[in-house]
C-alpha cells in the first residue's frame, strides 16, 4: 500500500530537526546580545524564552520515549513558560508593563493541565485543548504587543514577530477545536494537523529568533545612524546631520543662519582646563536646543562653532533677535563668568545653503574684528 503524502512529514523528526536549530539560534542570539553590551531591554528574556520553548518542544516531540513526568509534564511547562518570557521580553522591549504576574498564572495553569490530564487522569482531548488555548492566548497578546511598536528602529523585527504570533496563535485554535472534537489524540502521530502544527511551531521559533535579531540589528544601525549625524559632547546635530536636513527641504525655501563662535575660547581652557571648556560648551549647546522648533536647527560645525537654521519667509529676522537674546543670556548665565560669543547672521535660500554660510561666518568674522561679543548681519557688510 503506497504512504500517504503525510507519512513524509514525520511531526517528531521535523520537530526534533526544527527545535534543535531553534535552540541553537536563541543560545547564539543570547551570547551575541551579551557582546554587544546587553544594549535592549527585554532582550535576554526574549531570547532565553525561545531557548526555552525550543527545548521544550523538544522534550515534547520525544514523549513515549520519556517519562510522561518529562515528556509531557515538563516539556509542556518549557514550552509555556518559554512563550511567556518571550511575551514578557517583548513588552519590555516595547516599555510596557510586563504583567508578570498574568504571566506566572499561565504557566501555573499549565503545569497544571499537563500534571491532571497528562499524568493524574490522562485525557488527550482536555490536555491538548487547554494548552492549545493557554498558547493561542499567549501568542495574541505577543501580536497585538508587538503590532503596536512605533519607533522606526524596530518596526521590521515588531512586525515579523506580529506575524508569527497570528499563524501561531491560529494553529493553536484550530488544534483546541479538534482536540475538543476528539480528533488529536498525541502530537506526534503522523496526521495532517499535527504535520502543520510542528512545522508552523517550529518555524515560529525560528522566526522568532529572526525577528529579535531584526530589533537588534535595527538598533544598532540607529545608534551607528546618530552617531553620524550628531554631535556626542553636546547631543545636536553636527556638520553631516545639519546637511542631511537641509537637503531634505525644498530647495527654494528660503533660511536663515547663525553663525556662533565663543570669544577667546582658548583662553578658558589654557586658565581654568578643558573641563571648564566642555561644560562651556555644554551650556551654550543646551541654550541654543531651547530654540529647536520645527523648523529650526542648531548644529555644532566643530570646536566652540555652532550654526542655527531657521526655515521659512520671514524667519530671517525673528533669528536676528533671537541671536541678541542669545547674547546676552549667555554674557549672564555662562558656567565661566566673563564668558562670551560672537555671532554672524545671513539669509538666503536652501539651494544657496553654502554660501550663506560663508556669508554668516564673514559677518561673525567682522564681529570678532570690531571687538567680539557682538551680533553682525550680513548686510551691514553691503550697507
Ligand atoms: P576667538 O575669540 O577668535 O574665537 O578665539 P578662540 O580662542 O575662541 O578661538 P580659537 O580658534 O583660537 O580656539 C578655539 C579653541 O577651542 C581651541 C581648542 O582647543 C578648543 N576646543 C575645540 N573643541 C573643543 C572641545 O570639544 N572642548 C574644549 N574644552 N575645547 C575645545
Ligand atoms: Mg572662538
Ligand atoms: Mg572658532
Amino acid at each position: 500500500m503506497m504512504p500517504t503524502a503525510w507519512a513524509f512529514f514525520d511531526p517528531r523528526g521535523m520537530g526534533i530537526t526544527l527545535s534543535l536549530s531553534a535552540a541553537l539560534l536563541a543560545l547564539t542570539l543570547v551570547i551575541s546580545h551579551r557582546a554587544l553590551g546587553r544594549r535592549l531591554p527585554g532582550m535576554q528574556p526574549a531570547a532565553w524564552g525561545v531557548l526555552l520553548a525550543s527545548v521544550g518542544f523538544a522534550l515534547n516531540m520525544l514523549q513515549g520515549w520519556l517519562l510522561p513526568m518529562v515528556g509531557l509534564v515538563l516539556a509542556v511547562v518549557c514550552m509555556v513558560s518559554g512563550v511567556a518570557l518571550v511575551l514578557g521580553g517583548v513588552r519590555r522591549l516595547r516599555g510596557l508593563p510586563v504583567g508578570a504576574g498574568m504571566l506566572v498564572a499561565v504557566c501555573l495553569a499549565s503545569l497544571a493541565t499537563a500534571l491532571y490530564f497528562g499524568v493524574w487522569a490522562p485525557d488527550a482531548r482536555w490536555r491538548i485543548g487547554l494548552l492549545s488555548l493557554l498558547l493561542a492566548a499567549l501568542a495574541v497578546r505577543l501580536t497585538f504587543t508587538a503590532w503596536g511598536e512605533a519607533r522606526a528602529p524596530f518596526h521590521a523585527g515588531m512586525r515579523l514577530l506580529a506575524l508569527l504570533g497570528v499563524v501561531f496563535a491560529a494553529l493553536m485554535g484550530l488544534r483546541a477545536v479538534a482536540a475538543a472534537l476528539g480528533q488529536i489524540e498525541t502530537t506526534v502521530i503522523p496526521t495532517p494537523l499535527n504535520a502543520a502544527s510542528v512545522l508552523a511551531a517550529g518555524m515560529s521559533l525560528i522566526g522568532g529568533v529572526v525577528g529579535l535579531v531584526l530589533l537588534i540589528s535595527g538598533d544598532l544601525l540607529a545608534q551607528v545612524e546618530q552617531q553620524r549625524t550628531h554631535d556626542p559632547l553636546t547631543g545636536l546635530l553636527n556638520r553631516q546631520g545639519l546637511r542631511q536636513w537641509v537637503g531634505a527641504q525644498a530647495a527654494q525655501a528660503p533660511v536663515a543662519l547663525g553663525m556662533v563662535d565663543l570669544d577667546h575660547f582658548k583662553q578658558i581652557n589654557d586658565l581654568h582646563g578643558h573641563g571648564m571648556g566642555d561644560q562651556v560648551i555644554r551650556h551654550l549647546a543646551a541654550l541654543l536646543q531651547a530654540c529647536e522648533t520645527d523648523g529650526c536647527r542648531a548644529a555644532r560645525l566643530g570646536g566652540e562653532e555652532f550654526v542655527v537654521v531657521a526655515l521659512g519667509a520671514g524667519h530671517g529676522t525673528a533669528l536676528l533677535q533671537m541671536l541678541e537674546q542669545l547674547r546676552q543670556q549667555f554674557a549672564e548665565g555662562a558656567p565661566h563668568a566673563g564668558a562670551t560669543l560672537s555671532a554672524g547672521w545671513a539669509q538666503g535660500t536652501v539651494a544657496g545653503f553654502e554660501a550663506t554660510l560663508r556669508e554668516a561666518d564673514a559677518a561673525l568674522y567682522r564681529a570678532k574684528e570690531a571687538g567680539r561679543n557682538r551680533v553682525e548681519t550680513a548686510f551691514s557688510a553691503a550697507a
